[in-house]
């Protein structure tokens, strides 16, 4: 028995660290996640038929059916646009389980009087993380849904009190570990993580919560990691750790693709929308921007003569959610002999990857897909530049103006094409809240509307 659940253990972990390979290209991202759920799945089974602690299947089975009722219910309706919110809920509960199984270890076992040194530091760094994930995930789908200030919320001291509650968690972990007896000592751990996890997250703006996700998602698999050391679960283990240097790496690259540090995001209470810092000093009312309008029939003449074109997608696409509109525009200009790629930013919409999952739902070929650094010097042989709901990510501040906060992402350099055409609903401002200088260029021509919505006017008038 113990030979076999140890062998769907190790299926499980081999199909876990092909799963994290074979996401990082969006060719393989599908064989990436079915990997997982196979993993997962081995994981799964080998516990509940071959773990000699299950003895019987009953609450089992009802959290099974519970769980997948409101995971389906969860992956159905909730929209592509609230990913992150979803990611953050899921991970807040993820947290929340293992702080629980932490807790009820801790009972048990110091009733049975089988708690030693090692487990009680497994069992209170579980708890910790648990709990920081749990209120901190909290924290940021409520900063994301709105239902919280998304702004960043400071106070004086903030730092010095973070860092004084982080020592007296260290502190009462060292203590459990001395006196495992502790109980209230314990429980005082998981009392610190669920305040950390809020004072953590609130001097964070909305804008940055993706990064904070991903720190959070970071943790979760710390907690998972920690569970399975106390409960001697080396699928657990492999897991947490995987989870955990992942969730890590993944908010280092989105905040080098902002070119912003690590500790600015965590410290920086950047994102309060804040626009007086816009680019060239004080903000200008977005009406006042002087811009080039075109209308649909303007803009399908601009392509027909256009021999190059790059699309550049961004959040505006997954609001509109017209992927499917883009790939038919795509389609259209390539029967006409029109060479078209799409240009796509590490940081656009609002997850990493975001733009490729829409893109691949509508069946759009890889092969077109290009990012940031291999494109970014074909601007200049490029006939139109079609920015489909794309703001910050093609915003020239951050070249030219040190000011603006900004500065220093790497944007792609659409303003060099011979026309940009620009898809957007009006004068909203992108996730930065600035200015954008690209709108009011000579060679840039607006189309307001709902991107969907103009995109399949443009493919009728090109038809027609
Ligand atoms: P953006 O700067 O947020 O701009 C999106 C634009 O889309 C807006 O200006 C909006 O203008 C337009 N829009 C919204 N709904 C639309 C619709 N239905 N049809 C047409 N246009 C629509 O987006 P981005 O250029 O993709 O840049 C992404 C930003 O998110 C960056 O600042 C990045 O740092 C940040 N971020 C990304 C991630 C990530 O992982 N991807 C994580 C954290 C932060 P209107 O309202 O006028 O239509």
């Amino acid at each position: 028995m113990n030979v076999l659940m140890n062998a769907s253990y190790l299926i499980a972990s081999l199909c876990f660290i092909l799963t994290l390979q074979q996401l990082s290209s969006p060719k393989t991202a599908r064989r990436g996640v079915l990997l997982g759920v196979i993993g997962m799945s081995a994981a799964v089974l080998g516990t509940m038929f071959l773990h000699p602690d299950i003895k019987t299947f009953r609450f089992i089975a009802v959290a099974l059916v519970v769980g997948s009722l409101i995971g389906s219910a969860m992956s159905i309706w909730i929209p592509m646009t609230k990913m992150p919110e979803r990611i953050a809920l899921s991970h807040a509960f993820g947290g929340l389980a293992a702080a629980l199984v932490g807790l009820v270890e801790f009972q048990h076992r110091g009733h049975e009087g089988v708690l030693d040194r090692v487990t009680t530091g497994a069992l209170g760094l579980e708890v910790y993380f648990g709990f920081i994930t749990f209120t901190g995930s909290l924290m940021a789908f409520g900063k994301l849904q709105g239902l919280i200030g998304g702004a960043p919320f400071t106070y004086r001291g903030q730092n010095l009190t973070n860092v004084l509650a982080f020592a007296s968690a260290l502190l009462a972990l060292v203590w459990v570990i001395i006196d495992p007896s502790q109980s209230t000592v314990f429980l005082a751990i998981g009392v610190v993580g669920l305040l950390l996890g809020v004072l953590f997250v609130l001097p964070i703006g909305g804008a940055d919560m993706p990064v904070v996700i991903s720190l959070l998602n970071s943790y979760a698999g710390l907690a998972a990691s920690a569970t399975g050391f106390a409960l001697n679960n080396k699928v657990l283990i492999i897991a947490g750790a995987l989870d955990g240097t992942s969730g890590l790496f993944l908010s280092v690259m989105m905040s080098r693709a902002m070119n912003r540090s690590f500790t600015n995001v965590l410290f920086g209470a950047f994102g309060t929308g804040d626009t007086t810092q816009a680019a060239g000093g004080a903000a200008a009312p977005a009406a006042a921007v002087l811009v080039n309008q075109a209308t649909v029939e303007e803009a399908a003449e601009l392509f027909r003569s256009a021999q190059q074109v790059i699309i550049i997608p961004g959040y505006g696409m997954a609001v509109s959610q017209a992927q499917h509109a883009v790939r038919d525009l795509a389609q259209a200009l390539e029967a006409n002999g029109t060479t078209v790629r799409y240009a796509i930013h590490p940081v656009a919409g609002r997850m990493p990857g975001h733009m490729n999952v829409l893109l691949a739902e509508a069946n759009v070929p890889y092969d077109q897909l290009f990012d940031l650094d291999d494109i970014n010097d074909d601007f200049r042989q490029t006939d139109v530049a079609l920015v489909v709901g794309a703001n910050d990510i093609v915003n020239p501040a951050a070249k030219t103006t040190p000011q603006s906060p900004i500065y220093g992402m790497p944007v792609f350099n659409v303003e060099l094409a011979r026309t940009v055409i620009v898809l957007k609903r009006g004068a909203g401002s992108g996730f930065s809240g600035i200015e954008n200088d690209l709108f009011a260029k000579p060679n840039t021509v607006m189309v307001y509307g709902d991107a969907r919505k103009t995109l399949n006017s443009v493919v009728s008038e090109l038809a027609g």
